[in-house]
């Protein structure tokens, strides 16, 4: 793994937040992955999460319900991007409060706790909307990505 992003997750860090995922996935069949790249280079942070949520083909699970979590670590930039089946059914608010959750973390230093957080969080709403169906698959692998 780079050294950017080993220097922020330890292996046991990592791997906490790929349990955290597929916890979160047993309420839901919500899909959640979490993107780590170094920079966002010249776009904005929203425009590289949709990116990447096409480049990890996160459109194509039966109920549109994907959800990446992106960060650039060293622009220290985070967005969410969900899939068409999400949007309209949260509140307006609701990415908006994940991510003030997940800053509050970062903020004092806690990297891989607020990330995990921010995965509960949405685990459990997703939960409310998209309940795990006895017949559920994974559709998208829990790893972390790195670009
Ligand atoms: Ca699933
Ligand atoms: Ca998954």
């Amino acid at each position: 793994m780079s050294d950017y992003v080993r220097s922020l997750l330890s292996e046991e860090q990592e791997q906490s937040l790929v349990d955290a995922i597929t916890k979160a996935e047993l309420h839901t069949s919500g899909e959640i992955r979490i993107h780590l790249e170094k920079s966002t280079g010249n776009s904005s942070a929203e425009q590289r999460a949709k990116q990447w949520f096409g480049k990890l083909e996160m459109h194509k699970t039966a109920e549109k319900n994907g959800v990446l979590f992106y960060l650039a670590i060293e622009d220290r930039k985070l967005a969410l991007w969900s899939g068409e089946g999400i949007n309209g059914r949260v509140p307006a608010n609701f990415w908006q409060e994940i991510i003030d959750l997940m800053i509050s973390e970062f903020k004092v230093g806690h990297f891989s706790e607020g990330l995990i957080a921010g995965v509960e969080k949405t685990g459990k709403a997703l939960g409310e909307f998209f309940p795990r169906k006895d017949d559920d698959v994974d559709e998208l692998s829990n790893e972390i990505s790195k670009g």
